[in-house]
């Protein structure tokens, strides 16, 4: 019910947004997907508007979430030359493994689904830690959920819906960009999480220009670079609590407060489009030190946050 009135509102928007959902047929569409990288490459000057963003979070009819929460369901140990340009491959960084919830009086939104034990075998070393109590927690919290919202195609974000026991039951509420559900279906990123085209089907597939107001309190925006699809979220609590979401932009905030990029042989982004991410994200750390920033990945700011109460345990 809940999540039917978020897409009505959504699609009478107007100006801040457009709603559309692509008629995808039943193969790849190669030409789709090149406008897609070709877009990543066109926001060397990435400045999304706080004041914008702001009205946007309180456009959904609706009382704005009361919690911010997190639940860390595994984690990866990487040399920091992998993690960072330069990094000592001594140094050992730990990565969380992360996904989100939104608490309102009336319901819930997941931002992120996270990813099953088979899939997180794919990544690193064997013996990272899976803490498969936590990521039943955040099955459960998406079976609970109004709405999940997924940030890019990668196989930690979206590998516990494709993989969830609970498919059938979710599959109508998963949020997700137009692009992201190609991605999914056309170049799966893990073996573990390929789906067909039908199967997406009942997913909410948007194209959107800049900002999406995904519910009361969130906002989704467009920043293709770590993959052409990523998106970032501001966020905004009931007690005027705000948060960045800034997804996969760094690994760990160290790469956004040193401009250091990834150095991981396998991962293909958009330096440009980073460089420029980070500036946005340096920026606002340094002009709205009330404004948290969070991120998919990074252990200290996860830590702190946890510590500091800003944010909480998943609810179930
Ligand atoms: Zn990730």
């Amino acid at each position: 019910m809940l999540r039917r009135q978020f897409l009505k509102r959504a699609v009478t928007l107007g100006g801040a947004a457009v709603a559309t959902t692509l008629p995808f047929s039943g193969h790849a569409d190669p030409a789709r997907l090149a406008q897609v990288q070709r877009s990543a490459k066109q926001v060397a000057g990435f400045a999304p508007d706080l004041d914008t963003l702001r009205r946007l979070a309180s456009v959904m009819l609706g009382p704005l979430p009361t919690e911010l929460n997190v639940v860390r369901f595994a984690e990866s140990h990487r040399k920091a030359s992998l993690v960072l340009e330069g990094g000592d491959p001594q140094r050992k960084i730990n990565l969380a493994r992360t996904a989100h919830q939104l608490v309102y009086p009336q319901g819930s939104v997941i931002l992120d689904s996270g990813m099953d034990e088979a899939t997180h075998d794919y990544f690193g070393s064997s013996s990272d830690p899976f803490y498969m109590e936590k990521y039943q927690r955040l099955q459960q919290a998406m079976r609970q959920a109004n709405l999940i919202v997924l940030s890019h195609y990668h196989a930690d974000h979206v590998g516990g819906v494709v993989t969830s026991p609970y498919f059938e039951e979710i599959a109508d509420k998963v949020w997700l960009s137009s692009d992201t559900r190609e991605f999914m279906v056309t170049t799966p990123h893990k073996a573990s999480i390929e789906i067909c085209r039908e199967r997406t089907e009942r997913f909410i597939a948007i194209d959107f220009d800049n900002y999406y107001p995904v519910a009361p309190g969130i906002v989704a925006i467009k920043a293709p670079g770590h993959t052409p699809d990523s998106k970032m979220f501001y966020i905004r609590l009931q007690n005027g609590q705000e948060y960045l979401h800034s997804s996969d932009t760094g690994w760990t905030l160290e790469n956004i407060t040193s401009g250091k990029m990834k150095n991981a042989p396998w991962v293909k982004e958009d330096r440009e489009a980073l460089k420029a991410q980070f500036a946005w994200l340096n920026t606002l750390m340094k002009e709205q030190p009330n404004l948290i920033m969070i991120n998919s990945h990074d252990t200290p700011s996860y830590l702190a946050l946890r510590e500091r109460g800003l944010l909480g345990e998943f609810r179930i």
